[in-house]
């Protein structure tokens, strides 16, 4: 079963959790390496890899003399600056050991959520697959703060599986799997072996992270699974901590979850604006509108829109929300804050004599929209 899901696997991001390669002293060198080997063994079976690796600021820790984990911002950001060359010059050892060269690909939520940003990111990532090399992603933690964090590599992995069309994403982490209940506290917990949807119910086996380093936990894994699976692309959660588990994996032996992609996938360029792109305002539709969007798969138009909240300029993403403010959908706008505000609620024809020039009927083009019931499950703050 296994080995025909995985057959079509070209190309595959592997997500690295700093539970796995680190340890309180730091940076697992040897678990690391161990990783690195199975990872060329890959590469030598013709697959293409592309690494998503924490652990920067767990490997960078003990260079700050921290007998504790780093508490405030600047501190993070110090350990990850020591930890990121650590980890580096780990992976460049043992991939060169194996014949394989490696290149360090440091991204921000900004970098992502531009589109012109974006494409470069992927040429780059895309011309070093091309070459052979093996692109070890993660998040620019010296430089993010709060509002242009990934906030987690699950969730930053889920965007480069995006970014870089994988055929499958890998989370390695320190568990086993997906539990129906907590390992930890249940002995009799049962790992399940396949996930069709990430459902609510899903999402409350799940529960809150149980590792204490790294940033994310079974939920923001789920979450990754579920963004993944928008893409078309089937998600596996693997123990990172047992032997040749990537190897293991590709003869076909049936461990960890695996998440099926969904039926009805996301474009790229629509799974950017639910995922990628941060929205930077929101519009109120009334039930015409709604009615349109929603029911017959129609583009948003001015007469539609009875409120506008936020600062944003033509291009950006904002929310479609209904009367109570709920989110129904997401989409790309082409008119500007103070444009929309002179010809909402108008008709088409009246939008050049208002505004004195035209770009076009549609507010929000259907091709740029992506429904909230194509259960994106974006959950991302505004600026
Ligand atoms: N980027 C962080 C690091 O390298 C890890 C974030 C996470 O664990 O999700 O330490």
């Amino acid at each position: 079963m296994r080995k025909s899901l995985l057959s079509h696997v070209k190309r595959v991001v592997v997500k690295i959790g700093s539970g796995v390669i680190s340890d309180r002293e730091g940076l697992a060198s040897a678990q690391l390496s161990a990783i690195s080997s199975d990872i060329c063994h890959l590469l030598d079976r013709g697959l293409e890899v592309i690494l998503v690796s924490s652990g920067a600021v767990a490997a960078g820790k003990g260079g700050l003399d921290l007998a504790e984990w780093p508490q405030t911002i600047p501190q993070k950001q110090a350990a990850a600056a020591i930890g990121q060359t650590l980890i580096i010059h780990e992976y460049q050892k043992t991939f060169h050991a194996s014949n394989h060269k490696v290149a360090q690909v440091l991204l921000t939520r900004d970098d992502l959520s531009n589109r012109r940003r974006y494409l470069n990111a992927r040429n780059t990532v895309m011309t070093l697959l091309e070459y052979g090399v093996t692109p070890i992603v993660n998040e620019n933690d010296t430089v993010v703060v709060e509002e242009i964090r990934f906030g987690d590599n699950d969730n930053l992995s889920a965007q480069v599986t995006n970014l870089v069309d994988a055929d499958m994403l890998i989370i390695l982490s320190d568990v086993d799997g997906l539990y129906d209940s907590n390992p930890a506290e249940n002995p009799q917990a049962q790992l399940i072996p396949i996930v069709e949807r990430v459902t609510p119910a899903i999402e409350a086996m799940g529960g809150k992270s149980s590792s204490n380093v790294g940033t994310g936990g079974m939920s923001t894994k789920l979450k990754a699974a579920k963004r993944a699976s928008l893409s078309g692309v089937g998600t596996l959660i693997v123990n990172g901590r047992s032997e040749n588990i990537l190897s293991r994996v590709f003869a076909g032996e049936d461990i960890g979850t695996y998440f099926l992609p969904a039926q009805s996938r996301l474009t790229a360029r629509k799974h950017w604006i639910a995922f990628s792109k941060k929205p930077r305002g929101k519009l109120l539709i009334d039930s015409g509108g709604q009615n349109a969007v929603i029911k017959h798969g129609k583009s948003l138009l001015p007469a539609g829109i009875c409120g506008v909240d936020g600062g944003f300029e033509r291009g950006d993403a904002v929310r479609l929300c209904d009367l109570d403010g709920e989110e129904f959908a997401r989409g790309v706008i082409s008119y500007s804050l103070t444009e929309t505000l002179q010809i909402m609620g108008k008709q088409c024809d009246e939008i050049e004599p208002i505004l004195g020039y035209k770009y076009r009927d549609e507010v929000v083009c259907r091709d740029n929209l992506v429904l909230s019931t194509d259960d994106n499950g974006s959950e991302e703050e505004e600026d």
